[in-house]
């Protein structure tokens, strides 16, 4: 006899890794797909980062449990140099993944959890696996999908006390949007009224197309927890290398992580971690390999971004990430006519019909009738889009 945890019941193996192999069995099959659905990164690992792996494939010894002390150096001179916040290499957790670290923060930390609608398809359900429940802050497409500083302040006012902590993704999965200065600003002042703590997941913050990324740990240093990690700006999302970087005022929250660490994943793998000091050292190789990673993207979202506006779809114009939300609300009547009535059946057909492999917008916290899709424009070769020049982006 054996049962499932009630928490677990239920829940989808995670939505995107899901129209990943469904779309891989499709290609097995012979069949065109067109993968636009898991969010991964198009480029190669930078060539220096991958020498660096091989020259450390012998490491083999448990490293220590917040992470390789070179790493966590280099990682805090990277958040130094961008100026998101003062850091040393003490306040800089490495884990398996940013998504791993997000979990043990969901067991270590104690209070309500915020986060805004849509979000990241794996937020709400590490809430429920835990057992936590998840406090839903919506946000609006012709707002940019931004939570404004009044609306969480409204949120707080009642109960100014109670501990809790927002997740903020910016630039976004799933909208492509990301916050001016002076919203942060806003933003920041609300959570210090009320102590909130701020996870600000930065996972895009590389590929903001203009390079301008800003954190909001520079308006509210002593309550925020910048996520960040390899997978989205390096390539190397299968190497599984995520990073937290704590105020020295939250000391005793990233101590109890670590004791979850110490007590499940142990330490990340060592051959990663000392490959990870070449990314996060940085030089002029990984300056132009942003350069370039930013400009293809800037290129084909918006290049999409007005053909689905061309097609009477309402979509925002992505500012960084590889991520379009379009709405097809639009084309209601005729898809009614069509039987689909949710955006899960509209992707399911989608990719059954043509090919197109997207995500529906109910994984990311719509309700099932709402029309919205997320599109993940990373299907192309990125080491050839890597290799073009200037002129000839231009030309295209
Ligand atoms: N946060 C956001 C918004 C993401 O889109 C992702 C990956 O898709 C992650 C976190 C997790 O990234 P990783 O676990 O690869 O660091």
């Amino acid at each position: 006899h054996f049962a499932i945890n009630l928490n677990v019941r239920g829940i989808q193996p995670s939505a995107t890794l899901r129209i990943n192999e469904l779309s891989n069995q499709l290609r097995s099959e012979g069949r065109d797909i067109i993968k636009l659905g898991l969010g991964q990164s198009p480029f190669p690992v930078p060539e220096r980062v991958v020498d660096a792996l091989k020259t450390h494939a012998h490491e083999k010894d448990y490293l220590p449990v917040k992470g390789l002390k070179a790493l966590r150096e280099a990682i805090a001179g990277y958040i130094n140099r961008s100026e998101r916040m003062r850091c040393g290499w003490e306040d800089v957790l490495i884990g398996p993944g940013s998504k791993e670290l997000l979990f043990i923060l969901q067991l270590a930390y104690y209070g309500d959890l915020l986060i805004p609608r849509p979000s990241w398809v794996s937020y709400a359900p590490q809430a429920r696996i835990i057992g936590r429940s998840v406090h839903w802050l919506p946000t609006h497409a012709d707002n940019n999908w931004q939570l404004t500083a009044e609306e969480l302040d409204i949120i707080c006012r009642d109960d100014p006390t109670r501990p809790r902590i927002l997740i903020l993704n910016y630039p976004s999965n799933p909208t492509g949007c990301t916050y001016t200065d002076d919203q942060l600003l806003a933003l920041a002042h609300v959570a210090r009224k009320y102590r909130i703590i701020l996870l600000s997941d930065e996972i895009y913050g590389e590929v903001h197309f203009a390079g301008q990324h800003k954190s909001i740990a520079r308006y509210y240093p002593e309550g925020t927890i910048i996520s960040t990690g390899l997978s989205k700006w390096a390539g190397a999302g299968g190497w599984r290398l995520g990073t937290f970087i704590f105020p020295p005022q939250l000391r005793a929250l990233q101590d109890a992580m670590a004791i979850i660490a110490s007590e499940t994943f142990t330490a990340t793998s060592a051959p990663i971690q000392y490959a990870a000091v070449a990314a996060f050292d940085g030089g002029s190789d990984i300056d132009d390999y942003l350069l370039h990673s930013r400009r293809v993207l800037k290129v084909i979202g918006e290049y999409l971004h007005s053909r689905l506006i061309a097609m009477n779809i309402e979509v925002q114009k992505p500012e960084g990430g590889f991520y379009l939300l379009p709405d097809f609300a639009a084309y209601r009547s005729v898809l009614e006519k069509a039987d689909i009535k949710t955006s899960a059946s509209l992707c399911t057909r989608l990719l059954e019909s043509t090919g197109i492999a997207i995500l529906p917008g109910s994984d990311f916290g719509f309700s099932p009738d709402q029309l919205f899709a997320r599109l993940a424009f990373v299907d192309f070769d990125g080491a050839a889009a890597l290799a073009l020049s200037a002129e000839e982006y231009a030309g295209r």
